[in-house]
């Protein structure tokens, strides 16, 4: 695999970061991961847009251009001959001696992107659906910052592992606040609810295409918190993320979502997804 380290593409045995990255150090540091459909990019000004937004909340500037980030994202695409995956950015505040004070300014940023080949369109998860746990979510309170730090999320998601599970959905105050690295949503009384906006959760690219998309076709939404014991009586659930687009939920803490069975709100979400995201990948 090529991958690309602050400014150069090279193999990626190749590739290094110093042991003083602040990324390394300190999780001083965002992403995003876009996914790739017909080796194009599915909503990269939107993915774009909350970089520039989570390094904004962390006094950072976008260390390049958007159309530099571009032609990195399709450079890499084509050097791997990638047609289905990702493309993962991550951009640290850079090196510097260990302080946690931030480094003195003109200390240049650290970008890498780096391609990873999976199959997202045709999965079993999305044709059966995942089981998942509920878990405390004992995360920082600025969520809606896509940092690198995600220790929290990915001891819940060893958590479901060990259960025999596919996943956890993080509970805070009795509320569902998301899913390790997805958008929580239950369907009940005919009305789509996923939890509103702010620092509680991660503004999902994918939300807020699924819910335009959603609104186009005239189905109802609630965007306000809902509570385990709602969404373990709902009559569907299901998940939203770059690299999961809609996946069904069929189980929760060892308790059927509706009759047990994939939705038919998430299937055709997915596909109406699916086809937008295609359409509209540049
Ligand atoms: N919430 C969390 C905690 C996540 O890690 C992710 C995926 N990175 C999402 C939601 C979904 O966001 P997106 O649709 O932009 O992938």
């Amino acid at each position: 695999r090529m991958v690309f380290v602050n400014g150069e593409y090279v193999p990626e045995e190749a590739a290094r970061v110093s042991v003083f990255d602040r990324g390394f150090l300190f999780a001083d540091g965002v992403y995003e991961v876009v996914s790739v459909l017909g080796g194009k990019l599915v909503d990269f000004a939107g993915h774009m847009a909350r970089l520039r937004r989570s390094l904004g909340a962390l006094d950072m500037e976008m260390p390049m251009a958007e159309a530099e980030f571009l032609a990195t994202h399709r450079d890499l695409v084509a050097r791997n001959a990638l047609d289905e995956g990702m493309v993962y950015t991550q951009v640290t505040r850079g090196a510097a001696d260990r302080d946690f004070l931030f480094p003195p300014e003109g200390t240049p940023l650290s970008v890498v992107s780096f391609t990873q080949a999976a199959a997202l369109v045709d999965k079993p998860a999305a044709r059966r659906g995942i089981r998942i746990i509920t878990q405390p979510d004992i995360r920082w309170g600025r969520r809606d910052i896509k940092t690198v730090q995600l220790l929290a999320a990915s001891m819940c998601k060893m958590a479901a592992k060990k259960a025999g599970k596919d996943d956890a959905w993080m509970v805070e105050d009795g509320f569902v606040t998301e899913g390790t690295s997805n958008n929580a949503y239950v369907v009940a009384g005919g009305s789509i609810i996923t939890r509103d906006l702010s620092h509680s959760i991660l503004h999902g690219i994918t939300r807020a295409a699924v819910l335009r998309l959603a609104r186009e076709a005239r189905m109802t939404l609630e965007e306000r918190a809902f509570t385990v014991e709602e969404a373990k009586a709902a009559d569907e659930a299901f998940v939203t993320s770059a690299s999961s687009f809609v996946t069904p939920v069929i189980e929760i803490d060892g308790l059927p979502v509706g009759s047990g069975a994939p939705g038919p709100v998430a299937a055709r979400l997915r596909e109406i997804y699916i086809a937008d995201a295609r359409a509209s990948a540049v």
